[in-house]
């Protein structure tokens, strides 16, 4: 039973002995939250901690530990046997981008479908990324052929207002590279099927100049990182995997031009002597890495630039290899015949790994499947929780607000069934999502994903 009258006595009350108490904080019990299990990760230490407490008051963290004392009148959310931990994050997504188990009925729909249409399902791509406990997901890329949207500013803004509900999103707009290269949206098409070549408006660039023009138009246009794709890749039709496709010159501006408006840059990169030409031009991250040899790592390590690797995008299709054109598939098998090695390399190497997943080739909102993936090839379980919180938060430049369970962050919290650091399998039945202090889910997920996702999600091997 409710008594409005004594309820308003009571805050003013604790409104007076606020003042009364200075700098004493006096939380307002109405919208306190304790969460509360049997272990917790904080995002940066070495180790789980028992019995683990975190105190949530408005959008942010105000006491986080173990066996902490509940405020009067907090709210306690007690999820027993489970594991608290930071908000994950993907640092490699595009959640305008429909999976599709068949690569020509996709290339065949995007043509199809009205952007605004791709819009709106995106809407369902983000709430089955946050329903899977990843808060925050930088996204690199996203293009439509032929057409002028920026629909990745879009589903931001519309998740920063409130309106979708969705991961945190820095995004990258059109990703940047050479004509006829891995971006090029026109490759593969007959030539002149959408009237003109595309230019730096559609991110492609052949120039220093035309490098620094195409960041700047990107930016102006909402871009948060600049995205760019200095080799070949596996998903294009008229190029080799590992071949470098913007000159060292064109990498130098890009980067430059980038770093001076504030703004990161991420470049796709399998082939290794594009990526150490990358890495000279001062990049601060390299996705995928295919081919990068032991010593271009060591490159990596020392100049303190991210690997991303994005294992479940390699393991996916080599799980459907029979769905891709024959010449996508010999290039498929050569990327992760050397993958493996590459990052167990890495591994040893010490080189920053960020945990990131190239969703879309895979469905949306099972991104959590890399961590098996990396375990398996030689990361330790928490290392691979750490890559997805704090070394994330790291290269996405969001340290400062999230990535940790730390006082005074944002309070973007997860819980996992079990232990993970036991069986890390347990980050792919994450059941409570809290973003910003606001609970996302507690139970089962609300995003009702296709017949053939929602059978992959529960095995336990990629794409079987
Ligand atoms: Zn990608």
């Amino acid at each position: 039973m409710k008594f409005p009258g004594c309820y308003r006595w009571s805050r003013a009350i604790l409104i007076i002995l606020n003042f009364a108490v200075g700098a004493v904080p006096v939380w307002a019990a109405d919208n306190v939250i304790a969460l509360k299990a049997h272990r917790l990760f904080d995002g940066k230490s070495k180790s789980l901690v028992p019995n683990g407490v975190v105190i949530v008051q408005g959008d942010k963290i105000i006491d986080v530990g173990s066996n902490l004392g509940i405020p009067d009148g907090a709210r306690v959310i007690d999820l027993g046997d489970a594991t608290l931990a930071p908000g994950f994050m993907d640092a490699h997504t595009h959640l305008t981008l429909d999976y599709s188990s068949d690569y020509n009925a996709r290339r065949l729909n995007e043509l199809d479908l009205n952007v605004s249409e791709q819009a709106i399902i995106a809407t369902t791509h983000a709430r089955a990324t946050v329903e899977a406990g990843f808060t925050t997901v930088r996204d690199l890329g996203s293009r439509f052929v032929g057409s002028r949207e920026f629909v990745d500013v879009a589903l931001r803004n519309s998740i920063n207002k409130g309106v979708v509900v969705g991961p945190r999103m820095l995004v990258a707009t059109k990703g940047i590279g050479a004509t006829g290269g891995h971006f090029d949206p026109t490759s593969g098409f007959r030539d002149f099927l959408f009237g003109r070549e595309p230019d730096y408006t559609d991110g492609i660039i052949d120039s220093p100049d035309d490098a620094r023009k195409a960041v700047r138009f990107e930016v102006k246009n909402g871009a948060d990182v600049i995205k760019a794709a200095v080799s070949g890749g596996v998903l294009s039709l008229v190029d080799e995997v590992d071949t470098p496709q913007l000159t060292p010159a064109e990498m130098a501006a890009l980067v430059d031009e980038s770093h001076r408006l504030r703004k990161k840059v991420a470049v796709h990169c399998h082939g290794d002597e594009a990526a150490r030409e990358a890495i000279e031009a001062g990049v601060d991250s390299i996705e995928h890495g295919s081919f990068v040899k032991p010593e271009t790592l060591t490159r990596m390590k020392n100049k303190g630039v991210f690997l991303t690797p994005t294992l479940m995008a390699t393991e996916w299709i080599m799980n459907k290899l029979e769905n891709y054109p024959p010449v996508l598939q010999a290039k498929a098998r050569a990327a992760a015949v050397a993958r493996s090695d590459m990052f167990r390399n890495a591994v040893k190497l010490g080189v920053k790994i960020s945990f990131g997943t190239d969703a879309a080739v895979f469905p949306h909102g099972q991104n959590a499947r890399e961590f098996k993936l990396m375990v398996d090839l030689g990361m330790q379980p928490i290392e691979a929780l750490r890559s997805a919180t704090a070394n994330d938060a790291e290269l996405l430049g969001v340290a400062q607000k999230t990535g940790t369970l730390e006082k005074g962050k944002l309070a973007d919290i997860i819980a996992m069934p079990g232990d993970p650091s036991a069986d890390i399998t347990a980050t792919e039945r994450v059941f409570f999502v809290m973003k910003e202090g606001k609970i996302i889910r507690n139970g089962p997920p609300s995003v009702h994903v296709g017949a053939e996702e929602t059978g992959a999600a529960k095995t336990a091997v990629p794409g079987d």
